[in-house]
């Protein structure tokens, strides 16, 4: 069941280790300091989530909450978190 849980933002690719998805798929709405999506809002089908993935990377991958930004960030390897299915 564990392996179902989501962590990883599927826009962005954060991952903070709190669920965003739970164990049953449901989006527990949590908003992401990364790219300011809110699980369960507009990332339920992956078409959606490249357009939002896209509209992000095209502004400058910016940070909503930039505290949360780890001094040695790597976009790529964040971008690297997102589950298969929503690449
Ligand atoms: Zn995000």
């Amino acid at each position: 069941m564990d392996d179902k849980i989501e962590t990883a933002c599927r826009i962005c690719g954060y991952d903070d280790g709190d669920a965003v998805f739970n164990e049953y798929g449901a989006p527990q709405y949590v908003i992401c300091p990364c790219c300011y999506n809110e699980s369960g809002i507009g990332d339920d089908n992956v078409s959606q989530v490249r357009e939002l993935r896209g509209y992000w990377v095209a502004s400058g991958v910016l940070w909503h909450d930039p505290k949360f930004r780890p001094a040695d960030w790597d976009l790529v390897k964040q971008l690297a978190n997102i589950p298969p299915e929503w690449r």
